[in-house]
């Protein structure tokens, strides 16, 4: 649809009512802004996460409940429906209450996501409300309509053909009328059970609608006025990025970048949809604009950094010029579906590391995957490392990229350096204590 932007606000936007009530000025003011994503209030998702974790002692379900019902109380009391809000955000409540007893009881991944679904349902119905009191005409759309998924719960891949189908049918035609509110982050199986995409799934959920509307663009609205050089929590000195590539932006999202969840950009790209990453509480100030091509490609564009990284290293004297070594030790990880991140190799021994999702409350690399490993080669598994990545721009044919990179950076302890597979990153792991400052000093270097 020509002219129609997807907006998506994120927790900290919808965080309170004053918060809510300037994210639906940004909506009121631009009339392309037809389909509205938002995320559960800030704080929500993580109250939920631990309610749905299995033997949470019920004065502790209590506790969480009630935190969650202040902080939509707070935002219903602002609204001149507050009578009939808390009447719905109660029976909503005590539907949690229920879940939450049964989760603790017997645990089930399936009840877990549908806990987590909660924050988004709760800031969908509010912010809907404060859009009408701003005289905006807009309603609350079930996202569990259009977005159907598997059922691998926690992680749901979404199903894009439906999607787009139910997308025409179920919405196009309301977009005319009024503007839809609708929740991120969560979706719902074959089987009629509610799902999540995973943490920060949110801006993924608002580029799949993007694109299954043929938006002309997607506004994600956050806390900082754009894309930085690198988190500007970890460096003051870090400055937004006026324009940025699909391809650089999906890279630092990749890499940890925790402004945009992984998997943004590749339905914006299917599309070719323009991505404008801006701050609802300064939206004067502009943001970042991610497109397909801009017009300046530096060498270094930023630092992205994750964390709680692990790596393995599989060492067998059998690999000395054997074959099939590999095949092995990939078949047993992809059995346990895990995605390799980096590699390294030397002649008889391999070094993997293995993205550890914020959230997930057991290392990846369990027992089990360590005793399968163990029946072909010695196995080392360590923790408390980051991934430090460089984003850039033909880094591969960037002479003297080595001592600029680690130069400033002798101190410190680098593991596993990774460069070649694609001109635009180069990647190592240091220290979790060093991250920070590793970020740092390298950014000093690079951009300052
Ligand atoms: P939201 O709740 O709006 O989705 P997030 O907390 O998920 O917001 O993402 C915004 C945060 O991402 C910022 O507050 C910032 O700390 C962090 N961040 C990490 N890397 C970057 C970067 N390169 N540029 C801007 N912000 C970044
Ligand atoms: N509310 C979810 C989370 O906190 C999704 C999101 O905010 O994007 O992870
Ligand atoms: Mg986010």
């Amino acid at each position: 649809m020509s002219n129609l932007t997807v907006a998506k606000f994120g927790g900290t936007s919808v965080a309170n009512f004053e918060a809510m009530q300037r994210c639906a000025n940004i909506i009121k003011n631009d009339l392309s802004n037809r389909v509205v994503v938002v995320s559960a209030s800030a704080g929500v998702t993580n109250h939920l996460v631990r309610l749905g974790q299995e033997n949470v002692a019920l004065h502790e379900q209590l506790e969480i409940v009630q935190s969650i019902k202040t902080i939509q109380y707070a935002i219903a009391q602002h609204l001149s429906n507050k009578d009939a809000l808390s009447v719905v955000i109660d029976g909503k409540l005590s539907e949690l209450t229920a879940i939450a007893q049964l989760q603790s009881e017997q645990y089930s991944a399936k009840n877990a996501d549908e806990i987590l679904s909660f924050g988004e349902q709760f800031s969908s119905l509010l912010f809907t409300e404060v859009l009408n009191s701003l005289g905006v005409n807009a309603c609350c759309f079930d996202v569990k309509q259009v977005m159907k998924t598997n059922s691998l719960y926690g992680k749901a891949v979404v199903d894009n053909e439906a999607l787009k189908v139910n997308a025409v049918e179920k919405l196009a035609a309301k977009l005319n009328e009024q503007v839809i509110v609708t929740q991120g982050f969560i979706g719902q199986d074959g089987l009629g059970h509610t799902t999540t995409l995973g943490r920060g799934g949110s801006d993924y959920s608002a580029a799949l609608l993007a694109e299954a509307l043929d938006a002309s663009n997607l506004a994600i609205w956050t806390d900082v006025v754009g894309i930085f050089t690198t988190d500007p929590r970890i460096t003051d000195q870090a400055r937004a990025i006026p324009e940025i590539s699909f391809g650089e932006a999906a890279e630092m999202a990749t890499f940890g970048a925790k402004i945009l969840h992984p998997a943004t950009l590749i339905p914006a790209m299917r599309q070719n949809i323009p991505v404008f990453v801006g701050s609802s509480k300064e939206p004067e100030k502009g943001g970042t604009l991610i497109q397909q091509s801009v017009e300046s490609n530096p060498t270094y564009r930023s630092i992205a950094l994750r964390r709680e990284q692990t790596l393995v290293t599989v060492r067998s004297p059998a690999m000395l010029h054997a074959s099939g070594f590999l095949a092995k030790v990939f078949a047993i990880l992809a059995k346990h579906e895990l995605s390799v991140d980096l590699i390294t190799t030397s002649e008889i021994s391999v070094a993997l590391t293995f993205d550890n999702p914020t959230g997930s409350t057991q290392s990846l690399i369990n027992s089990s995957v360590v005793e399968e490993l163990e029946q072909l080669c010695e196995v080392t598994v360590e923790h408390g490392l980051s991934l430090v990545a460089v984003i850039g721009n033909n880094l591969h044919a960037t002479k003297g990229l080595g001592r600029s990179v680690f130069d400033k950076i002798n101190d410190f302890n680098i593991r596993m350096i990774c460069h070649g597979a694609s001109s635009n990153n180069l990647c190592f792991l240091v220290p979790e204590n060093d991250a920070n400052v590793v970020v740092e000093q390298l950014h000093n270097t690079l951009f300052v």
